[in-house]
């Protein structure tokens, strides 16, 4: 079969690779679609991969089952979670669907490939309604990110967010949080994102790059900063700004990966009442929500910009690397 290899420095290509083999509690994935995160920028424009391919938002066809699969049969089409629990009965994290919560997690992911591997319990079934491209989102980063980051940003009293970073998982959010009703301030330096931030509901986008983001969305609250800061840029900077422009007892969620950033404890936190929350991937156990979200109209696709096939893999990943798509997708030939 054939898979993705990132070479580094900017470089990917379509390389010869065994197709894989499920072992008990996998199944095999013949790939219809996958999904390309930001995160896997920084191996694409560094270093690369040596083994396998950074791809982790995939769906397809169950092709082959390993040992012992119960929960879905050769034949079904499926989104992946590419977070999976151990499964096992007595783990109360994985009962609960709380996948990312399990002590015994793994991970899978070379899903940019014609076939990937998958645990049995990282696939979530795809109805006949659910279109691929829809379906590679709702069960992958796309929607999954924004939906779990949802549920921390709960609340009536969190009326007005401010996006920082409007990268896939930034655009989801404002996709999400503004037909949940919310208003939302998006701030970014691509005058491409901005724009479709506000095709996605943004009432006000903000150019970094000739504004202080702090002082519009100050200028935008009467002067009291938003409900609520997600950070969504994964840059010291915006997660600064964040704790700037959110109001007295105001909440700042983290999404965007990063090391370590300078923050005080009393003029950032204590002194305001401020809280900072964290919130990584999504659950499979909210999958079902998801699928709800979009049944109930929320306009899932309109996240994706590009679809290229598979074959045209540098293409796909040279424009998203440009900074100026939303979701972008692989096709894999149907077969
Ligand atoms: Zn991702
Ligand atoms: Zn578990």
């Amino acid at each position: 079969m054939k898979a993705l290899k990132l070479d580094g420095q900017g470089k990917v290509r379509i390389v010869e690779a065994p197709e894989p083999t499920p072992g008990p509690g996998q199944v095999a994935i013949r790939t219809r679609m996958s999904a390309l995160c930001g995160s896997e920028m920084g191996r694409f424009r560094g270093a690369g991969m040596g083994k396998g391919n950074s791809g982790h938002e995939g769906m397809g066809i169950v092709s082959r089952a390993g040992e012992g699969v119960t929960r879905v049969r050769v034949g079904d089409r499926v989104g992946v979670s590419a977070i999976a629990g151990c499964g096992r009965p007595e783990c109360e994290r994985c009962r609960a669907g709380q996948s990312t919560w399990c002590p015994d997690r793994k991970f899978y992911g070379s899903m940019h490939a014609e076939q990937f591997l998958a645990a049995e319990m990282g696939c979530l079934p795809l109805p006949e309604d659910v279109a691929d491209d829809v379906g590679a989102l709702i069960t992958g980063d796309g929607l999954g990110v924004p939906y779990h980051t949802s549920l921390k940003l709960a609340g009536d009293d969190i009326r007005t967010i401010a996006v920082f970073g409007l990268g896939p998982i930034g655009l989801g959010s404002v996709l999400l949080q503004a037909w949940l009703g919310r208003r939302i301030i998006a701030v970014d330096l691509s005058a491409e994102r901005l724009a479709l931030a506000g095709n996605l509901g943004a009432a006000l986008t903000v150019d970094a790059g000739a504004q202080d983001p702090v002082e519009a969305i100050k200028a935008a609250t009467d002067g009291q900063g938003a409900d609520a800061c997600l950070e969504a840029a994964g840059v010291p900077q915006t997660a600064r700004q964040c704790f700037k422009a959110v109001r007295t007892a105001g909440l700042v969620a983290f999404n965007g990966e990063q090391k370590s950033v300078e923050l005080s404890p009393s003029e950032d936190f204590i002194r305001r009442d401020v809280r900072a929350v964290g919130s990584w991937f999504f659950q499979v156990g909210e999958y079902p929500e998801m699928l709800r979200l979009y049944r109930d109209g929320l306009p899932v696709k309109s996240l994706v910009t590009h679809v290229f096939p598979f074959e045209r893999a540098q293409e796909a990943f040279d424009s998203f690397a440009a900074g100026a798509t939303g979701k972008v997708l692989l096709r894999y030939e149907a077969r």
